[in-house]
C-alpha cells in the first residue's frame, strides 16, 4: 500500500479529481523474477543481437540532447506500408492506449470493452469521466462478436479490442472487425495487435481505408524489447492529429528509437525466435493435453490453462521450480485460471517437466475427461 493510500485526507492536503480517487491501484507483480519469466508474455530469451551493438555506440555526447521520433517514425511507417503521418510511435502501447482514451473519451462517452482482455484498458478508462461497458465472452473465451455488436449505442466512443486477446489467446476474424467498425462509424474502433507476430494476421492494411480503424502494436513482445518501451498507433491521419495533440513530443526516449531501426532490419531474428514459440506452444499443448489440464486454443505466447481451485497453489508451485506463471482468477470469468507464457522451446522443456510435477502433486486434472 503507498503512503498516499494510507495517509487521511485533510484540508491542508490537495485532493486529485474524484476519478483518480476512485481509480484502483494496480501493481503487477514485477519484482523477483530471476527465473524462467512466463508470468508478462515478453519475449523470455534475448532481443536481436544488433540491439545491445548498437546501445553500446551510443555517445555520451548523442545522450545530451532531446530525442526526436520523426525520422524513426517514418522508417516504421515505411515497414508497415504506411504514410509517416499515419504512424506515432509510443512509449508503450501502454501510452498508447493511455492518450488515446485521454483524446477521446469524455463525460458520456462508452468505451466497449469484450471481457476478459488486457487490464489496463479499464485503468486508463478509471481515469476519464466515460463509462466502461464490459461485454463478458462465453465460458469458450471465443470473442463475443454478436454480444458486441448489440451493445453499441449512439455514446460508444471507443471499442478496444486486443487480437489476439489476453488472457485467453483467442481471436476476432478480419470480417468482424470489419462488421464492428462499419456498425459504429461514431467510434474509434482500436485493434490491438500486441502479439500480432504468432498470430499472422492483421487489419493494419485497412488503416486509413476504414476510416475508423486505429491499430496498435508493441515491440515487447516478438521484438524482445519490453525494457526499452516502444509502441505505436497507426490510424487515419485525421484521427492521429488527435492523438499527436495529446502525446508528448518527448516520451520515446532517444535508446529505444536508436534501437528500433536495426530490429526491425533483423528480421532473421523475429522469424526465429517466432518459430521457436510456435513449435514450442504445439509442444506445451500437447502437454497439458496429457496431463488433461483444459486449455483454451492460443493464437499468441501464452496460453490460458484452467487449474481449478488450486491455482494459487500450482503457481507457488511452478515458482518453486523455478518457472514463473500468471494467475489469472481475477480476471472476469476466469476464475481458476492460469496464463503461461511460451518462450523458446528449450525454456519450455523445463516447463513441461515443472508442470508435470506439479499436476502429479496436486492431483490435477484427474476429473477431467
Ligand atoms: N496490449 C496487450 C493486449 C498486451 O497484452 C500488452 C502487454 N501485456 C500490452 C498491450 C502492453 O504493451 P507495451 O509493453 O508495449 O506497453
Amino acid at each position: 500500500m503507498t503512503e498516499a493510500a494510507i495517509k487521511p485526507a485533510t484540508s491542508a492536503t490537495p485532493a486529485p479529481r474524484r476519478r483518480v480517487q476512485a481509480m484502483k491501484e494496480y501493481h503487477p507483480p514485477l519484482g523477483s523474477r530471476e527465473i524462467l519469466r512466463l508470468d508478462f508474455n515478453e519475449n523470455t530469451f534475448d532481443c536481436s543481437p544488433r540491439v545491445p551493438e548498437v546501445l553500446g555506440s551510443i555517445s555520451a555526447g548523442a545522450l545530451t540532447r532531446y530525442p526526436e521520433r520523426e525520422p524513426v517514425e517514418a522508417i516504421v511507417a515505411a515497414h508497415l506500408g504506411l504514410a509517416a503521418e499515419q504512424v506515432a510511435l509510443t512509449n508503450g502501447v501502454d501510452e498508447a492506449i493511455h492518450v488515446l482514451f485521454e483524446a477521446f473519451l469524455e463525460a458520456g462517452d462508452e468505451l466497449l470493452l469484450p471481457v476478459p482482455t488486457y487490464t489496463m484498458y479499464e485503468v486508463y478508462a478509471s481515469a476519464t469521466d466515460a463509462r466502461v461497458v464490459a461485454v463478458q465472452a462465453g465460458d469458450d473465451l471465443l470473442f463475443p462478436f454478436e454480444r458486441l455488436l448489440a451493445a453499441i449505442t449512439p455514446k460508444t466512443k471507443i471499442i478496444a479490442i486486443a487480437n489476439p486477446n489476453s488472457p485467453s489467446g483467442t481471436a476476432a476474424t478480419r470480417e468482424q472487425l470489419l462488421q464492428i467498425a462499419r456498425r459504429a462509424p461514431h467510434a474509434v474502433v482500436l485493434v490491438d495487435e500486441a502479439y500480432f507476430h504468432f498470430f499472422g494476421e492483421s487489419v493494419i492494411d485497412l488503416v486509413g481505408v476504414i476510416p475508423n480503424l486505429v491499430i496498435a502494436r508493441t515491440f515487447s513482445k516478438a521484438y524482445g524489447l519490453a525494457g526499452l518501451r516502444l509502441g505505436l498507433l497507426a490510424g487515419p491521419v485525421d484521427l492521429m492529429c488527435w492523438v499527436r495533440r495529446v502525446l508528448s513530443p518527448y516520451s520515446v526516449n532517444s535508446l529505444a528509437l536508436a534501437c528500433l531501426p536495426p530490429a526491425l532490419e533483423d528480421s532473421a531474428y523475429l522469424d526465429w525466435y517466432v518459430g521457436e514459440v510456435l513449435a514450442a506452444r504445439s509442444e506445451f499443448e500437447a502437454a497439458l493435453d496429457q496431463v488433461k489440464l483444459r486449455r483454451w486454443p492460443s493464437r499468441a505466447n501464452f496460453i490460458l490453462v484452467d487449474i481449478g481451485p488450486r491455482q494459487a497453489e500450482f503457481v507457488r508451485r511452478m515458482r518453486a521450480s523455478g518457472v514463473l506463471v500468471r494467475d489469472r482468477s481475477s480476471d472476469p470469468g476466469c476464475d481458476g485460471r492460469v496464463r503461461i507464457t511460451i518462450g523458446i522451446r528449450k525454456q519450455m522443456q523445463h516447463a513441461i517437466l515443472a508442470l508435470k510435477e506439479a499436476a502429479a502433486a496436486l492431483n490435477l486434472g484427474v476429473d477431467v475427461k
